[in-house]
């Protein structure tokens, strides 16, 4: 046995040295692990991973509105329901909060005295013109490619595919579109960032890291529900709360460009999708707050920066010049929401909805809705990827998915900032 031993012992030598060579990295990683920020505890008054608003962000904002203003913004746009949240008094509205009562007071504007809106981005007119002939020139752009893609498309519920042809992913596309977007501004004159560059999430955290979070959610559901929870938590939640830290804290844009393809319901299974007959583009502007929504006190905390930094102004005329682009370029009808859903029509082509990527980048927000993914057409446009000029597909000539996306936002900034920037500089 001890001569077996002896014999088999260059091999255990050899097993030790594998074993420190698999240990070593997984231990040199725990700091990695350690690192992960700390999740808030979930919170009846808070949005999914929300954390308790600091209200004294709000001082900043007195005297910059009238009583009348804020009221109408409150009204028209970002409550569906009644106010339920904001004590609006003559002289201050004072916010409702139970975590720390009795909630902070924001002083209205009196007669013509009005305090400038602090916001890090800026209105076209506040851009000055450029004598350069370059319609951009100065404008800071982010965008923003929709959901994440790669490996990852399937868990987001943004994957298809029909036989063996390539799959549809969202994800990708939108990262596609992005690609031929930016030279296309920067050469414009545009400073752009693409808030994600890579088939990966920009958060930290995976869904492991939220099943516990998720748990406390869902007190006593199966396993897989907790599973399925977390995963949403990671690829909904977490991954936009982090592309909003990097939009407020670091690119502080003039805009963000959202891009999304939109679909009709597929059905359960991804493998044999439902094809829809429809195809259609609309945009989605912040507001229309449900009531539940507006119960959450960060959220209370993100709509009073929306409304005093007047982001609806400036996001719905550049909505309106990029949807008049879309609708003439790529010749789809403008979506309608059905009955019931919480949206606000705003214009032709254009609804308010209250979405975790609109509500938290601070600035304006085009968040671009054309062609249903699971339209026969499209289908065959996503099979023909992307290309230079003209081609038949699906019996008409027309340039690539992407191009004609490009394209249409191209135009509707173009047409916007043409004519805007530089006319009321102070
Ligand atoms: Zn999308």
């Amino acid at each position: 046995m001890s001569s077996r031993l002896r014999k088999a012992s260059p091999l255990y030598l050899i097993g030790v040295i594998l074993l420190v060579g698999i240990l070593y990295p997984l231990l040199t990683r725990l700091p990695r692990i350690d690192s992960t920020p700390e999740l808030p505890a979930p919170d009846p008054r808070l949005a999914n991973l929300g954390t308790p608003p600091e209200w004294t962000e709000l001082s900043k904002y007195d005297g910059v509105l009238t009583r009348a203003e804020f009221e109408t913004a409150l009204t028209d746009i970002y409550l569906l329901g009644e106010n339920l949240h904001f004590e609006i008094g003559e002289n201050a509205v004072t916010v409702a909060s139970e975590l720390s009562p009795p909630g902070p007071a924001i002083a209205f504007a009196v007669g013509e005295t009005r305090q400038a809106p602090p916001r890090y981005w800026r209105p076209a007119n506040e851009i000055p013109s450029e004598p350069t002939g370059q319609p951009l020139a100065g404008v800071r752009i982010a965008i923003d490619p929709g959901h994440i893609g790669g490996e990852w498309a399937r868990m987001e519920e943004r994957w298809y595919q029909i036989d063996d042809t390539t799959p549809v992913t969202e994800g990708d596309m939108t990262l596609r579109t992005a690609r031929l977007l930016a030279p296309r501004l920067q050469s414009l004159g545009a400073t752009v960032t693409l808030v994600r560059s890579a088939s990966e999430p920009v958060t930290e955290l995976r869904p492991g890291d939220l099943k516990e979070y998720a748990a406390r959610l869902m007190p006593g559901a199966p396993a897989a529900e907790v599973l399925a929870r977390a995963e949403q938590l990671f690829y909904r939640t977490a991954e936009i709360r982090a592309r909003a830290t990097l939009v407020n804290e670091t690119i502080k844009p003039d805009l963000v460009l959202c891009l999304h393809f939109n679909a009709e319901n597929w059905g359960e299974d991804s493998a044999q999708p439902r094809l829809s007959p429809r195809n259609h583009f609309h945009m989605i502007l912040h507001g229309a707050y449900m009531d539940g929504e507006i119960a959450h006190e960060d959220e209370r905390l993100e709509l009073m920066h929306k409304i005093f930094q007047k982001v609806h102004e400036e996001e719905s005329a550049l909505a309106a010049a990029l949807a008049a682009a879309f609708l003439e370029d790529t010749g789809l009808p403008a979506y309608i929401y059905r009955l019931g859903k919480p949206t606000r029509r705003i214009g032709p082509a254009l609804w308010a909805r209250n979405l975790l990527a609109n509500r938290l980048y601070q600035c304006p927000v085009l968040f671009c809705e054309p062609y249903v993914m699971n339209n026969g057409e499209i289908h065959a446009r996503v099979q023909a990827g992307d290309y230079d000029g003209e081609m038949e597909v699906a019996g008409t000539l027309r340039k690539s998915l992407y191009r004609e996306y490009r394209d249409a936002v191209v135009k509707g900034l173009v047409d916007y900032y043409s004519s805007r920037r530089g006319k009321a500089v102070n």
